[in-house]
Order: structure tokens, then sequence, then C-alpha cells
């Protein structure tokens, strides 16, 4: 997954604030020993349980686990990835789950050729090889490391004048238009950062492009954030970043959209599949990016396009001119996912999922051993536990997915398989994937935000004496951006958790199956960066990113203590306010959207009436006013704000019955709590629609999705939202009743759980 959207996640998301009651240092919202969902009686063995679990974990075993399940390149269709389903397998039987593998053929494309060179003005090749380093034991395994490149590029041989494009966005070409460059026919140069890889290619051949390289500038993660590798822990020269570059329209197997990628399944031409890139696509290092942007000519480019070089970066076209050629073997590879059940006693029909990657596109320590280590080690104690006579009320089920990296392969797949289950009987899936020293950061369905705050209350941090929650809260006060948002954050009762867009496993359950999900990791202290590199190894995310692996061990603390509560808890621990306002703070984004963006067009349309642009713009340098444009009309956000009121109404109904009920602490006769924790699993079903959204159908959350030009980022409420990015209001302004039909079916599902809870108190 990626690690800067993580961070952004962390430091900017929690920006947006729901208010509570006023306290200056909240450390906990109900009474002392309270738990939601269980009774009195039942919370304080459900405390007990808890407190032996993250006792158990222990770090040496997070540490052999890395050290075995990243030993060898693991990366699909590998000899060591399928030994190491084989292994966690044998550990999950070992600790008494009932395991099995499942298997899906999936179309993984691997490099045959790749070239790239300068032909003019002066000749270069590039080396396209990361570099055995003395001392790191792995990176010498060179006969089993997957070459440098970007699954699901097309196969092409170009060659065209280069052109330097920043980071490769839609603004940046904004940008270009300006300075009166075209990238029609040329090959295009993007820098790694601010967006996902896979935008670049895809925004470059709408732009006409015919060929795309993406470089890892030490600006984001070498020489510029810390010492290199392996002096420090930071990009080395010849780094470079792997990593698929399949279009966002669906994710999983290419060629079985929709469907689960059995052996039998029916499956697409590859011409016809429509997320392999339109044009040729390699990643490289800056010490081959270097004499390619060093021989570029044109503009010199803006501040905000300059990376961490030692040359004055230039735009192109030209006359730096290149050749690129890259193909692949288009083979269907298996991928292994492994699934390990541990059976409810009282609910076995409701299903607690977690789960993690454990294919790398090299030895992969961070991405993805990080954190399948941690998952691992909550398994080995939940089974202690069980043989010690703890049984979860819930079926408590543990995912290895295989797959993850080239596009969430084998959760996508399993979840197509099993659809039908999942909306049944799936109650919340829990992931995580990288990890590393530092704060606690989630992501998820704000359903789950009120019980993750809850949980890393009780969690303590492993270097500060504080809890993991104080030391998050502590951090937010320290980033806020201004004196509003330090009071909203010193007020608010619970951390606020972003939206996930679709970087890892969870996209499949909350986008496709309307299953409440989490992303869940400790990050911003490991001292460096390798993602998808072959020196994202043991050696050094343990010397690193959490050499004494006791951040490894907080993580499988809180995976592990949120398994067991949403397993053991009599009424499943949603909590709709937050989630309600939540909403509301969607529906206000995008109103203040519009009003930006009708301000900002019509000031640029009275400043070109002014002649600005023209009169501060050097006469001797080539630029180009930008167009007219059309104000754009006001939309009817009515029926959203509609919606958002009926969802308030019903959750504050549903919220005070709960905490009627949690104040009596009486425990639940089964037959009635069952209808009521039935209805609470379909409410977040009822964000689907069956169509999905306008242009992504597989995309059937119509409150949460990734932005289709923003890949991992989150786009909430994307019906409309995407129209609005692209500038087609009248298309936006359709959609709004669609998505308010949504809210108001949301709305009637809190209802009837609220019904339900009002008969289990009046029961008791
Ligand atoms: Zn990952």
């Amino acid at each position: 997954m990626n690690r800067i959207s993580c961070l952004i996640c962390t430091f900017l998301l929690f920006a947006l604030v729901r208010t509570g009651p006023a306290q200056s240092n909240p450390q906990r919202s109900s009474s002392p020993g309270a738990l939601a969902g269980l009774s009195q009686q039942a919370a304080a063995a459900e405390h007990d349980w808890e407190k032996k679990f993250q006792d158990g974990i222990v770090p040496d075993n997070l540490r052999e686990s890395m050290r075995r399940l990243s030993a060898r390149p693991h990366h699909v269709g590998s000899a060591y990835d399928k030994q190491n389903a084989g292994w966690i397998l044998a550990q999950f039987e070992k600790w008494g789950f009932d395991a099995h593998i499942e298997t899906f053929q999936i179309l993984f494309p691997t490099p045959k050729e790749r070239v790239l060179e300068m032909i003019a003005p002066t000749s270069f090749r590039a080396k396209l090889q990361e570099p055995a380093l003395a001392g790191d034991p792995t990176s010498n395994q060179v006969s089993e490391q997957l070459p440098t490149y970007n699954a699901y590029s097309i196969d092409g041989d170009v060659t065209a004048p280069l052109v330097y494009v920043n980071f490769g966005n839609r603004e940046d070409y904004e940008q270009l238009e300006r300075l009166g460059v075209s990238v029609k026919g040329t090959i295009v140069i993007a820098r790694y950062g601010e967006g996902w890889r896979g935008i670049k290619p895809k925004v470059a051949a709408e732009h006409g492009a015919i060929g795309c390289i993406i470089y890892s500038d030490p600006n984001q993660d070498g020489y510029f954030k810390g010492l290199d590798f392996p002096e420090g822990g930071w990009r080395p020269k010849f780094g470079v970043q792997r990593g698929s570059v399949m279009d966002t329209d669906y994710p999983g197997d290419p060629l079985t959209p929709g469907i689960g990628a059995t052996a039998d399944a029916k499956r697409l031409p590859i011409k016809d599949a429509k997320t392999i890139t339109r044009i040729p696509v390699l990643p490289i290092s800056y010490g081959d990016a270097l004499p390619l942007l060093s021989a570029l000519g044109g503009p010199v480019a803006g501040e905000g396009w300059r990376g961490n070089l030692p040359i004055t970066y230039k735009i192109g076209p030209g006359p730096t001119k290149v050749h690129l050629k890259t193909t692949s073997n288009w083979d269907l590879k298996p991928v292994n996912d492994v699934i390990a059940e541990m059976h409810g006693s009282d609910f076995p029909d409701q299903w607690v999922l977690r789960g993690n990657h454990h294919d790398a596109w090299v030895n992969g320590a961070e991405d993805p051993v990080s954190g399948m280590a941690a998952v691992l080690e909550e398994a080995r104690m939940l089974g202690q536990l069980h043989k010690l006579g703890w049984n979860p009320k819930r079926t408590i089920i543990y995912c290895a997915w295989d797959g993850e990296e080239p596009g969430l392969l084998g959760s996508v797949e399993w979840v197509e398989t099993h659809m039908d289950d999942l909306k049944k009987h799936a109650v919340a899936y829990i992931n995580s994937d990288s990890n590393e020293r530092g704060f606690f950061h989630a992501s998820g369905s704000h359903d789950l935000e009120k019980f993750i705050n809850d949980v890393i209350r009780d969690i303590p941090d492993p270097e500060k004496n504080m809890s993991v929650w104080q030391r998050a809260h502590l951090l937010r006060i320290s980033k806020a951006k201004d004196v509003e948002d330090r009071t909203e954050i010193r007020k608010r009762i619970d951390l606020h958790i972003g939206a996930l867009g679709d970087g890892s496993d969870y996209t499949a359950f909350l986008d496709h199956a309307g299953i409440p999900a989490l992303n869940i990791g400790f990050d911003g202290e490991g001292d460096g960066n390798q993602y998808h590199s072959v020196y994202d190894d043991f050696y050094w995310f343990s010397r690193f990113i959490d050499p004494d692996f006791a951040y490894e061990r907080a993580l499988a603390q809180t995976g592990g203590t949120a398994v067991m509560r949403l397993g053991d808890s009599e009424i499943i621990p949603f909590e709709y306010g937050g989630e309600a306002e939540t909403i509301a703070k969607y529906v206000s984004d995008l109103e203040k959207l519009l009003k930006d963006k009708q301000d900002e067009i019509a000031e640029r349309n009275l400043e070109l009436k002014e002649g600005v642009f023209t009169a501060v713009a050097d006469p001797r340098k080539t630029s180009i006013p930008p167009v007219v444009e059309a104000v754009p009309l006001f939309m009817n956000f009515a029926p959203l704000k509609n919606g958002v009121e009926s969802i308030k109404a019903s959750a504050e109904r549903y919220q005070t019955a709960f905490a009627k009920w949690q104040a009596e602490g009486c425990p639940v006769p089964r037959l009635l709590v069952n209808q009521l924790n039935q209805d609470l699993m379909q409410v977040q079903r009822a964000f689907l629609t069956e169509q999905g959204l306008p242009e992504r159908p597989w995309f059937k959350n119509q409150i949460y999705a990734p932005g289709a030009y923003t890949g991992y980022g989150a786009k909430p409420i994307a019906a409309v939202r995407e129209y609005m990015d692209a500038k087609r209001w009248n298309d936006a302004d359709a959609q709004i009743p669609m998505v308010a039909g949504v809210m108001q079916r949301i709305a009637e599902s809190i209802q009837k759980a609220a019904t339900d809870l009002d008969q289990v108190i009046q029961q008791h």
C-alpha cells in the first residue's frame, strides 16, 4: 500500500472533526470497565481475556516470522510465495484453526524485455537494476527477484522526445498548457508521489503521450529525507519502486471483472481487459533519470515542479530523445489465499474477518510482512486462549491474501467468489499492511470509528508512558492547522478516522460488498523508505524501521483486541452518530467545492478581462493565458441535506437506545439480539446500489469510494464528486437524487435496528 497516503491520512484527514462534550483530556467515553456492546458482567470477563491476549504477544515471534517470510523474493507465482502460503497454513492449523488454501488463476504479467536508452543529444543506456549491497544479505538474490517494472503496462516499443511532467497529475498538464508545451507524440517522465502511480500513465495517455517513465526523486524518499541506504534507511541512487499501474475501473484480475477467477471462470480476451494501460510504462531510479533530465531543454520548471537532484529542472520537449521498450509474459498465475476459521460459540453465522496480504514485490519485509507477521502472532495467541477456554461468540476468520501487490487480486477474487455468503454473514473486515514505529492511524467506515478508538485506549504505546490513543491524540494537536482545528480536536471524544480509498485489501469488502472495514497500523517514525524495492528486506527493517519489533507488537495487540471485542460483543458495537456527522461533512464538502470553483472561475474570468495574465507574463517567454470558462450554475444539494437529516435522526434514536441498554448493562435474550445483530450487519449493505458508480459499476458503495484520478485516495460520494472534479456540473447534479435515495435507505436500516433494540430493552 501507499505509505505517503497513509501519512496524509494521519496528519490531514483527521482535521475533520466531530464535537462531543467538552473535555480537556478525554480518555474514555463511558464508565471505567464498560465495553460498548457488552453487558457489565461480560465486560469484566472480556477485559481479563484481552489482558491475557495482549501480554502474550512476543516480539521475538514477530521477528522470526518476518525473517522466515521475507527470506526470499515472494511475488505472485514464485516458488517462495507458494512456500509461504503453505507455511502460513501449517501455522494456523498448529494453532487450532480450521484452515485451507483457496487458489485463483489470474493474469499476472512479468517482464520479458525492458530497454530505456537516450539516443539524443548524447547516448546513455539505463541500468534498470538495483545493485546488491554489501552487508545486506538478501539484496543479491538476483535470480529470484522480479526485475524493476510496472505490472500491467501494455507491451510497447516507442521512440520520442522527452517531456518532464512533474507528478503527472491533471493539474500538472494544465500548467503545461499554459507554458505552450504539448505532450502529444512524446514520452513523458513523471516523478513518483502526489497520487497513485497508475494515474500517471493514464493521464499521460489522455493527453496524447506515447510512453511514460516514472522515477523516484530524492525529494520524495531519498537523501532529502535522510541518510540513504545502507548508511541510513532512505532510497539509494539506484533504488526503484516497482508497482502495478492497472487502471482503477475495477481492482482484481483484469480478465474476470465482478466474478471470481476460478479455474473455469469465463475470461475476457486480454485485448478487452479495460484495466491494462494504453501506453508502455517503466519505473526507474534517479540514478537512471538524472542523465535524461540533465539533457532536457525548454522552459525552466517552476518551484513546485523541482525535486532535489543537483540540476536545474527543465521541461522539454527534447532535445532529450529516448527509446523505451517494455514487453511482458502475459501468463495466468495462481494466487494462494490462506483462510483460517475459529468457529463461534453463540453466533457462528456472524463472521469477523481480519486480514493482511502475504505476497510482496520482492522480499517485502515491511510491505507486507510487517503487517502479516502481526496478524499471525494475533492468531497464535488467539489459538492459545482458545485452548485455555476462551470461545469467541462469533466466527473469526483470519485471511492471508496473495496477489495484493499487482491489484488486490487475492482479496478481490475471494470476495467476488463468496459474495452471497459475505453479504449474509460478514460483520466487519479489519485490514493491515505495512507497519513501522510511530503513531497509530486508522481509516475506515465510520460505524467503526468509536469502536477502534475504544480499542486503542486500552493499548499501551511501547515507547512512551501513555496509551496509543493518547499519543495519536496529542500528535493531532501538534499538527492542527489553526486554533479552531486545535479546539475541535481537544473537544472531540474520539479521534476522527479518514475514509478509505483503494490502497489495500479492504477495498472489495467495503466498496464492493458493503462490509464495514478498517485499515489499521502505525507509522511516522520508521527512519527510511524502500517501498517496493529489493532493499525492503529483513536487514533494512530490523535496523531502521522497528528494531525492537515493539510497534509490531503494538499492531498485533491492537488488531487482536479488535477481533476479540467484535467477536465477543453481545450487540455489535457499531456507532452511527459519528457516521452521520461524517456523511454530513461529505455533503458540506461538496457544497464548498462548488462555491470554491464558482469563485475561482469567476475570478479567473475577471482577470482575463482585465488583462492580468498578459500583463504579468514575461514577453520573452511563452505564456498562454487560460481560456474563459463558464461559471458553474448552482446545484441542488437539498435532497442530500434531507438525506443527512434522516440519517442523523435515526442514528440519534439508535444511539439513545444503545446508551440505555448499555447503562442497564443486562445480558440479552439470544433470539432477540440475533435479529438486532442481523439488522446491524445490513446497515452498511444499504450504502450499495446494484448499478454502482456511474462510470465504475464495480464500485457499489455510494458513500465510500476511491477516486478515478486519485487511486489510493478516497473520494466520498464519488457519483457526484467525480463529475464535479471533471467539471461536468450537470452530470454531477443529476446524480444527487440517486445518492439521496441511498441515504434514505441507510436511515431506514438504522431505524430498523433501533426498533429491534427497543424490543431488546423492553424484554428485560
Ligand atoms: Zn502492501
